[in-house]
């Protein structure tokens, strides 16, 4: 398939292109570099041993897009490009409407005016909010407590709405809980802008010595160490599984066992195991044999205590399940950081 891949440059998105790459897909990427670097792009077709076709482009444009949606002869479509920080989102909720939002618009009209009718949608389980129930399934209430969560949210319903009313499109949006690691290669991760908001990335930037030591947001939640509990999720896994998603879009065998009255699907992309903060931290200490330093403060506003997912309709509807375990995550996420880290050096 000739597959456009919008925020190619970005972290999932690189690592799907490498993916689709070697499936044996064609990838026409697209990428504003607004929170990614064109190295990226040499990146992907080093780590895949093929190139990609790419056009700098931002989704805001919607004539551009038009245009290239237009004249680029595309099988499929896999969306990634935006923006998303939930703390950004509450300060900042217009550039998330545009980027994460106006941007869809434009991306799925052109689509919708070309016949392009194979879609997969990076989402996130921030679309539960704070769940009631665990493990959050597919079924939990959709229930986004951010600007952030609220823009992917609606992306889906976009995509729900339009595959009612044109009965051959057909979408799947992929839930992610929390990606981290990097590929193998080491050529391409997810490359730190200012300071890192999540927990990984921080950690790395502690252990190559970028910061002194990480805050731990609470250790009084009821959970068994007291700190918090997430479903973390090698970005490789994460990977693969769009392009089986791809296929299935393409095939449109997937939601035969649950509702598909309007080729719209969603999946929940997680390994269907928590891991605490504390554990995290030990096991990034095994990979990067640094001690890195830790405290423990206040607790972050927002965060829930639990988060895990139930990926069992993945793997019934895909035949995906997350195969790379938590010391490879962060053994894979450090030896892209130190690279980094190099590279940063040699420039400075
Ligand atoms: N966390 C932390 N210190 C940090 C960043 C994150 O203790 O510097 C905790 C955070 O409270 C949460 C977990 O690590 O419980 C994962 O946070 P992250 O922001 O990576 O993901 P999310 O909150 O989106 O699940």
């Amino acid at each position: 398939m000739r597959v456009l891949v919008t925020g190619v440059t970005g972290y999932i998105g690189s690592h799907a292109a490498v993916e689709l790459l070697g499936a044996g897909h064609d990838v026409i990427g697209v990428d504003d570099f607004s929170a990614s670097t064109i190295e990226t792009r040499q990146a992907i077709e080093r780590a895949a041993g093929r190139k990609i076709e790419f056009h700098e482009l931002d989704l805001r444009d919607g004539k551009g897009v038009e245009c290239l949606l237009g004249h680029a002869e595309l099988d499929a479509i896999l969306h990634f490009a935006g923006r998303k920080f939930v703390g950004e989102s509450v300060a900042n909720p217009i550039r998330y409407y545009t980027r994460n939002v106006t941007a869809s618009v434009n991306l799925f009209a052109a689509a919708e005016r070309n016949a392009i009718n194979n879609v997969v949608f990076s989402s996130s389980c921030t679309v539960y909010g704070n769940p009631a129930k665990l493990p959050v399934t597919e079924q939990s209430q959709i229930a986004p407590v951010s600007p952030y969560g609220r823009t992917k949210a609606v992306v889906e319903g976009l995509l729900q709405d339009l595959c009612h009313a044109q009965p051959k499109m057909r979408a799947l949006a992929l839930r992610y809980f929390n990606p981290i690691g990097a590929h193998p290669s080491g050529l391409i991760g997810e490359i730190p802008w200012g300071t890192p908001n999540n927990l990984v990335p921080y950690v790395m930037e502690v252990a190559t010595g970028e910061r002194a030591v990480l805050s731990v947001f609470g250790d009084d939640y009821n959970t068994p160490d007291g700190t918090c509990v997430r479903d973390y999720v090698h970005v490789v896994d994460i990977a693969k599984a769009h392009v089986l998603a791809l296929e299935a879009v393409r095939r449109n065998t997937f939601g035969n066992r649950f509702e598909n009255r309007d080729g719209f699907g969603a999946l929940n992309l997680g390994t269907g195991h928590g891991s605490s903060v504390l554990e995290v931290l030990d096991a990034c200490r095994t990979a990067t044999q640094r001690p890195i330093a830790h405290q423990v403060v206040a607790r972050r506003p927002g965060d829930a205590a639990v988060i895990y997912a139930d990926p069992t309709r993945a793997a019934s509807e895909l035949g995906w399940r997350a195969e790379l375990d938590l010391i490879t995550m962060c053994t894979d996420h450090w030896n892209f950081a130190q690279n980094i880290a190099e590279q940063q050096a040699d420039v400075s």
